[in-house]
């Protein structure tokens, strides 16, 4: 058993995500980028998601000179992808690889820290329909693949304003909250009826575009990087986590974000 508090120094056995498909939301930049270099570095077949193709190709160009399993590129733009999109990405997914081990619910916006009496009507919608509805529309459609697999893994990403709020972050902390309600519901609708755990992971402070914006007086490399935090998230990949569902974790001994 491991010390779920200790996840940050958590290291898999080299390959251990081997034959494993592995979605990633987000997986352009920031920690989204981290995870699918870390998850092929451990062997994983990654569906990088995400909206900024480019940022997409780099990732992909990167883990293949690095000599990883050729990814897959899923180019959607969370805020409008359609129904259709998202049943599409899973048959393309049963077709192509067969199963879908892992799904990492990673892409988010911060939206706008201000108090909620100036919050824009338009931001508050986008921020909650990016963060939240989202993570709900891809896991219903990819359910059939998660269930083709022999274990799979959901990771909904959380924050410490996901857990109490605070002053001035507005729909980015309500989503937050609402993720978690969204993985309880998930976690407790798969226990004891199927091979599917969904678990909530707040990375911590993380030096990533996202903390600039919301903490721009701040020293960014006074936050690990976030290659520092894998551990957790390659835990949560790992068959070494099966059983542990409905748990809300962190990737680092907590600091604010
Ligand atoms: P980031 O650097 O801003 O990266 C966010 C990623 O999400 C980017 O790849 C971005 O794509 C993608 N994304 C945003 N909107 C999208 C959309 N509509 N459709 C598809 N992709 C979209 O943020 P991060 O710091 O890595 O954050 C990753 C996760 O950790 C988020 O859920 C965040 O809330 C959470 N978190 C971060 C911290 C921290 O300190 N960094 C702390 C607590 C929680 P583009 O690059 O193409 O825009």
């Amino acid at each position: 058993m491991h010390n779920l508090n200790e996840l940050m120094h958590y290291k898999p056995a080299t390959k251990a995500l081997a034959g494993r498909n592995i979605l990633i939301t987000g997986a352009g930049d920031g920690i989204g980028r981290a995870a699918a270099l870390s998850f092929a570095h451990y062997g994983a077949t990654v569906i990088l998601l995400g909206r900024t193709e480019a940022k997409l190709e780099a990732v992909y160009d990167e883990i293949e000179s690095n000599g990883g399993v050729q990814p897959v590129i899923a180019t959607l733009d969370l805020d409008t992808a359609t129904h259709q999109d998202y049943l599409n990405l899973n048959n393309e997914i049963i077709e192509n690889l067969g199963a879908l081990h892992g799904l990492l619910h990673n892409a988010s916006i911060l939206g706008e820290m201000k108090p909620l009496g100036q919050y824009s009507e338009d931001t508050f919608a986008r921020v909650m329909n990016i963060n939240l509805t989202s993570n709900f529309l891809l896991t219903k459609a990819v359910l059939p693949s998660l269930q083709l697999a022999d274990n799979a893994s959901i990771v909904f990403t959380s924050s410490s304003v996901g857990r109490k709020s605070r002053a001035y972050w507005g729909s980015y902390a309500v989503s937050k909250f609402a993720t978690e309600g969204l993985m309880q519901t998930w976690a407790d609708e798969f226990e004891g009826t199927s091979n599917i755990r969904a678990n909530s992971l707040n990375p911590g402070a993380t030096q990533t575009a996202m903390r600039r914006q919301a903490y721009p007086g701040e020293t960014p490399t006074d936050n690990p990087s976030a290659e520092e935090i894998m551990g957790a998230y390659l835990f949560l990949m790992s068959t070494d986590s099966v059983g542990i569902n409905g748990a809300q974790l962190n990737a680092q001994i907590a600091k604010d974000t």
